[in-house]
């Protein structure tokens, strides 16, 4: 049943129809684009196409409204408990909507002497603009400390146990990470709100997960989310920072401040339309399944190192799961030269280290992510390659 969904799913992609000798495998960093995301966006552009919040003829009202309205859907998309008091604010992506979060709403919250956790083994984008903020307080003379998050170092997954002991009187922000660009790991972020309590606002980077899985802001009780459009099947430059409550200091995300990106507004609400319709938690089971089937594969193969989650086959709440991302390494050939050979085959896949933040440059290796139009002979087709290679 799923595979006949599947089927159907792909074929809508024209870039995978198109090329059948290939197999995009690097959907972590951009994903395909489906074609009822293409026409929405042409149909923007050749009926409606004006400025947003200004003008009072009937595109200019269009523009305005699809901007409204994708601000509705992506709340409905995220199942917020309280729309009416949550606000979205349109981005370039996920970089830009953690470092709008940082610059226009921490920078105004924290005080001299507070203290700020920082995910400093996730990705790059989810480190530096907090880092920023708090150098940019201190040119102010405003001092602010930054603590580590605790990570498990096999598994790469949290450890909420360790995070109550840096959680203090002073801390005001966590920041933290939904699913794992390198490792693909469920970070299991309500077990994050249970340590730190249900005060302190949390910043989730939902970059790997919004469009990959439901995300329930409901369910994991955070205060800020923030996605990349162009990850969720829309458009290159487009994303969203999801803010629980609106009015909070200094933080007007739904205000017009400036011509907005109106046709990956247009992108972005199609592509929610086509997630929600194909079904978050059918992709959800299946790219877990293509990830669980490559990774299996691999550890038959003794030249190859799976990275992180080594307890992702054990069921459970608390266990970490892996999601469709696997990083691995051959013990004798080096990630770019493997890279390279793969792309020979046929195979796009990501090859370094991967923006990770402290531990990336010891973890240089490839990286296979996934997505609804990826099918298990790919993923067969990539073992039986990688095992030709000793
Ligand atoms: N966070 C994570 C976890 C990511 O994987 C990425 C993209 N690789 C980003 C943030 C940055 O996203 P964007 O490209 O939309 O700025």
């Amino acid at each position: 049943e799923l595979r006949a969904w599947h089927t159907a799913l792909r074929a809508q992609f024209p870039i995978i129809a198109g090329n059948p000798e290939l197999a995009y495998l690097d959907s972590a960093a951009t994903a395909q684009k489906p074609r009822a995301v293409l026409d929405a966006v042409h149909t923007y552009l050749t009926t409606t196409n004006a400025n947003a919040g200004r003008g009072s003829y009937t595109w200019a009202n269009q523009t305005t409204e699809l901007v409204r309205d994708t601000r509705r859907r992506v709340k409905e998309f995220l199942r917020d408990p309280a729309p009416e008091r949550s606000d979205v604010h349109f981005t370039s992506g996920a970089t830009e909507g953690l470092r709008t979060v940082a610059r226009d709403w921490l920078t105004g919250f924290l005080s001299d002497g507070d203290e700020i956790v920082v995910p400093f083994a996730d990705h790059q984008a989810n480190i530096a603009p907090w880092l920023e903020a708090r150098d940019l307080l201190a040119r102010r003379g405003v001092r602010v400390a930054v603590r580590p998050m605790p990570y498990q170092p096999d598994s790469h997954d949290y450890e909420p146990g360790a995070l109550r002991e840096v959680v203090g009187e002073r801390t005001r922000f966590v920041a933290v990470t939904h699913v794992h660009h390198v490792y693909g790991g469920d970070m299991n972020v309500h077990r994050i709100r249970r340590a730190v309590g249900p005060h302190i606002p949390i910043c989730l980077d939902a970059a790997q997960s919004v469009g990959h899985l439901p995300v329930s802001m409901a369910e994991l009780d955070v205060d800020f989310a923030v996605f990349s459009g162009h990850k969720a099947l829309a458009l290159p430059g487009s994303g969203a920072v999801w803010a629980r409550n609106a009015r909070g200091p200094r933080f007007t995300p739904g205000g017009w401040d400036g011509t907005p990106n109106t046709s990956g507004i247009a992108g972005l609400r199609a592509a929610l339309d086509w997630l929600d319709a194909a079904g978050t938690g059918r992709i959800e089971r299946w790219t877990t399944a293509l990830a669980a089937r490559l990774t299996e594969g691999l550890r038959q193969l003794a030249p190859y190192e799976v990275l992180g989650c080594q307890r992702s086959l054990a069921a459970g709440s608390d266990v970490q799961q892996r999601r469709g991302i696997v990083s691995f390494r051959h013990r004798g050939i080096d990630s770019g030269d493997l890279g390279f050979v793969l792309f020979s085959e046929g195979f796009m896949v990501r090859s370094d280290s991967h923006c990770q933040g402290s531990a990336g440059e010891r973890q240089n290796s490839v990286r296979v992510s996934l997505h609804v139009y990826n099918a298990p002979e790919e993923i067969d087709r990539l073992l039986r390659v990688l095992a030709t290679l000793e």
